[in-house]
C-alpha cells in the first residue's frame, strides 16, 4: 500500500498499543493505529453480552495496575470523563462456614481482620507498602534491569522467590491469611508450588494496599475511550476493522510498533524479522487459558458471608490447599471439579451496568490452553457454594471458551489472557533473551504487547517503554 510517509504505525489498539501511539505522538511524531476489530480497546472493552441494558466488561474490570502505572499517571483520566470507583475493600476470599478473609486498603485493618496472623501480614506487607512508590517504578519495567532502588527491590525479591504455597505456610498459621495470599498468587496462572509464584501474591497484595482494586464506572471501555481521545488530541488517527496480516499492507512509516503476540509478529514481519529474533519468538510459550461466564442478574449475589459484599473481586476456591490443587491440575492439563474462580461483582458500586434493581457480574477459572470443556456448571457451583440461591438470580448468561477468547482478540493465544506464560524464565526474559525486549532487531520494527515486560494487565507500560525505545533508537530522542 502506498500513501504519505508516516513517522509511526501501531498495529493493535489495546492499552499498550494506544500507550505506544500516545508516547510517540507526544514526541511530535505522526502516528496511525490499525485495529483488527470493529471497536478499539483490546482487553478494555464493554458490551451488552447478555440482555439489552446489561453492560459487561468483556475482559478487564479491576485496574490496580492502571492506577500504579507511571504511564497512566501522565494521562488526566478524570478530564476524559473516567470515574474511578473504589469498592469498600480491594478483595475478599470466600471460605466455607460463612467465613471471608479480606484484603483491606490499609495493612493495619487487614491485619486486624486476620486475628493471630495479623502481625505476620504486617511484617510481610508493611515494608513493601512503605516502599510502594519505589517498587512501583521497579516492578512495572523489565525484571532484568539495573535497579534504581536496590534495597526496596531486595526486600521484595527474597520472599518473592518462594513458591506461593511455601510462603503462605511459612508466614501464616490460619486458613484465612493462607487462603487470601494463595488467591492473590493464583492470578499468575502458574502452579503455586513453583518458585517465584509468590511474587504475584506480593505484587497484587501490595497494589491492593497502595492503590486499591478499582473499576471504572460505566465500564473498562472508558479507559480505551480516554486513551483514544488523548491520542486524537495529539493529532494521531485510528482505523478499525483493519486486521493486518503483513507489513506489505501498511503505508510507508519509519517505525512500526506491533501490539500483537510474538506468533502474530512472525507472520506479519515475514522475512524482515532477523533469524535470531524469529527463533526467540518461536520459542515463546503461551500459558493456560481461561473460561469466562458473564451473568445478567436479578439482584446482587446473595453471599452467605457479609464480608463478601464489601469487595468487587471475590476469590472462590476455599483453602490454600484447595486453590493450589486446582491450579496444579490445570497446569498439568486437567479440569478441576472445584476450580479456583475469580468473580467480579459491580453492585452496589456501579448502578450504570444494568436496569434498576438488576446487576451484572462475571467469573472465570483457569483451564488448559485451547480447552473445549464447558466449565459453566463448575463455576456456578463454586458461586452457589458460598452464595446459596445464586442460580435463581441468573436472568441470562454469556460464556467464552479459550477459543472464543482468541477469536475475540488474537493476542490471547490458546485463551491465555496474559499473552504468554509468566513463569521464571518469561518473567526474567520476556519475550526472550534480547538486550532490548521491545526491539525486534529489524530497522524500525518493535513489539509492545503484554508479551513484553512487564507482562499482563492494563498498565500501558509495555507500550510506553517500546515507544521510548523506538524514539531513542530511531530519532536519538530521550523521553
Ligand atoms: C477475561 C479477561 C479478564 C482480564 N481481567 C483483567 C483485569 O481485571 N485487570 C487487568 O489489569 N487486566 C486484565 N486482563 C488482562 C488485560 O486485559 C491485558 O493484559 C491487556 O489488555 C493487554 O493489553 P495489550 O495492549 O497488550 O493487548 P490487548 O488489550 O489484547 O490488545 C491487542 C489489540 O490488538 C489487536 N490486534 C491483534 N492483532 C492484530 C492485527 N494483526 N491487526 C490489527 N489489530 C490486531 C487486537 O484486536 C486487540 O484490540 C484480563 C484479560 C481478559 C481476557
Amino acid at each position: 500500500m502506498s500513501g504519505p510517509t508516516l513517522d509511526a504505525i501501531v498495529v493493535g489498539s489495546g492499552p499498550n498499543g494506544l500507550a505506544a501511539a500516545i508516547t510517540l505522538a507526544r514526541a511530535g511524531r505522526s502516528v496511525h493505529v490499525y485495529e483488527a476489530a470493529s471497536t478499539i480497546g483490546g482487553g478494555t472493552r464493554t458490551a451488552e453480552l447478555t440482555l439489552p441494558g446489561f453492560r459487561h466488561d468483556v475482559c478487564s474490570t479491576i485496574l490496580p495496575l492502571t492506577l500504579a502505572s507511571p504511564f497512566f499517571r501522565s494521562i488526566d483520566l478524570a478530564a476524559h470523563g473516567v470515574e474511578i470507583v473504589q469498592p469498600d475493600a480491594p478483595l475478599a476470599h470466600a471460605l466455607d462456614g460463612g467465613r471471608a478473609a479480606l484484603l483491606e486498603r490499609s495493612v493495619a485493618a487487614t491485619a486486624e481482620g486476620l486475628g493471630p496472623d495479623g502481625p505476620a501480614w504486617r511484617r510481610l506487607f508493611g515494608p513493601l507498602v512503605a516502599d510502594a512508590d519505589k517498587l512501583g517504578t521497579e516492578l512495572l519495567r523489565p525484571v532484568a534491569h539495573l535497579p534504581r532502588h536496590p534495597i526496596a527491590l531486595t526486600r521484595f525479591g527474597l520472599p518473592a522467590l518462594l513458591p506461593a504455597t511455601a510462603l503462605a505456610r511459612l508466614a501464616f498459621r490460619g486458613e484465612e491469611a493462607r487462603a487470601l495470599f494463595a488467591g492473590l498468587a493464583a492470578h499468575s496462572m502458574v502452579d503455586l508450588n513453583r518458585p517465584l509464584s509468590a511474587s504475584f501474591g506480593l505484587v497484587l497484595g501490595l497494589y491492593g494496599h497502595a492503590a486499591g482494586w478499582p473499576m471504572i464506572r460505566g465500564g473498562a471501555s472508558g479507559i480505551a475511550t480516554a486513551l483514544a481521545a488523548e491520542l486524537r488530541g495529539l493529532g494521531g488517527t485510528i482505523e478499525t476493522d483493519r486486521p493486518i496480516g503483513s507489513l506489505d499492507e501498511l503505508s510507508p512509516a519509519r517505525v512500526i510498533v506491533l501490539d500483537t503476540s510474538p506468533r502474530a509478529a512472525i507472520a506479519i514481519a515475514g522475512t524482515r524479522l532477523p533469524d535470531r529474533t524469529r527463533r526467540i519468538y518461536e520459542r515463546f510459550r503461551y500459558g493456560s487459558g481461561v473460561f469466562k461466564v458473564d451473568w445478567a442478574l436479578d439482584g446482587p449475589i446473595p453471599w452467605r458471608a457479609d464480608g463478601l459484599r464489601r469487595a468487587a473481586t471475590v476469590h472462590l476456591g476455599g483453602t490454600v490447599g484447595e486453590v493450589a490443587a486446582a491450579e496444579r491440575e490445570v497446569a498439568r492439563g486437567g479440569h478441576p471439579e472445584r476450580p479456583f474462580v475469580l468473580c467480579v461483582q459491580y453492585a452496589p458500586w456501579d448502578d450504570t451496568r444494568a436496569p434498576s434493581g438488576k446487576t451484572t457480574a462475571w467469573a472465570y477459572c483457569h483451564v488448559p490452553a485451547r480447552s473445549t470443556v464447558d466449565m459453566t456448571a463448575r463455576i456456578e457451583t463454586q458461586v452457589e457454594r458460598f452464595a446459596p440461591g445464586f442460580r435463581d438470580r441468573i436472568l441470562a448468561r454469556s460464556t467464552r471458551s479459550p477459543a472464543d477468547m482468541e477469536a475475540y482478540d488474537a493476542n490471547y493465544v490458546g485463551g491465555d489472557i496474559n499473552a504468554g506464560v509468566e513463569d521464571i524464565r518469561q518473567l526474567l526474559f520476556r519475550p526472550g533473551p534480547l538486550r532490548d525486549p521491545y526491539w525486534t532487531g529489524a530497522l524500525g520494527l518493535y513489539l509492545c504487547s503484554s508479551s513484553t515486560p512487564p507482562g499482563g494487565g492494563v498498565h500501558g507500560m509495555s507500550g510506553y517503554l517500546a515507544a521510548r525505545s523506538a524514539l531513542r533508537r530511531e530519532w536519538k530522542r530521550r523521553v
